[in-house]
């Protein structure tokens, strides 16, 4: 997703519980990535640290500053495929299943980490 010029990145996928709303909990992951010193000097560009809301529940929210599902969850292999390790069966909000939209998304450029190891060294 955007430019290609740039180092290679890790990504994971967490789920969690929280009493937070969508947009608390938005305001609360801008402040955990403002502790982390990001950095960006362009978009998509290469950053320090980036914490998105994937889904929230089954929750479909579009606002100017908030879009659930994100809006390139289906869209970037590096998000799919750690989702899917969590959560297979996951159904989205407008009832396409994740592995459809896994199928239509090539796994080119990924490389998996070893469990434990999160310094880069390959399986
Ligand atoms: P991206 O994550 O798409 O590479 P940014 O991290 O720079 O880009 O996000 C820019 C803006 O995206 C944030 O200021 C936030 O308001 C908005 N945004 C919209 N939907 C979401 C979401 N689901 N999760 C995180 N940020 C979101
Ligand atoms: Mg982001």
């Amino acid at each position: 997703m955007g430019p290609q010029d740039q180092p290679d990145f890790i990504n994971g996928v967490a789920k969690l519980q929280t009493s937070l709303t969508p947009r608390k909990l938005l305001e609360a992951l801008q402040a955990i990535e403002q502790l982390h010193q990001r950095k960006k000097d362009r978009h998509w560009g290469p950053r320090t640290l980036d914490l998105d809301i994937l889904l929230y529940g089954g929750q479909i929210i579009d606002d100017t500053d908030l879009q659930i599902p994100h809006p390139g969850l289906h869209l970037r292999n590096f998000v799919l495929l750690p989702l899917a390790e969590i959560h297979e069966q996951l159904i989205f909000p407008d009832g396409t299943p994740l592995v459809l939209h896994l199928e239509n998304c090539p796994s080119d450029g990924i490389v998996r980490l070893s469990s434990g190891d999160p310094c880069g060294t390959t399986d």
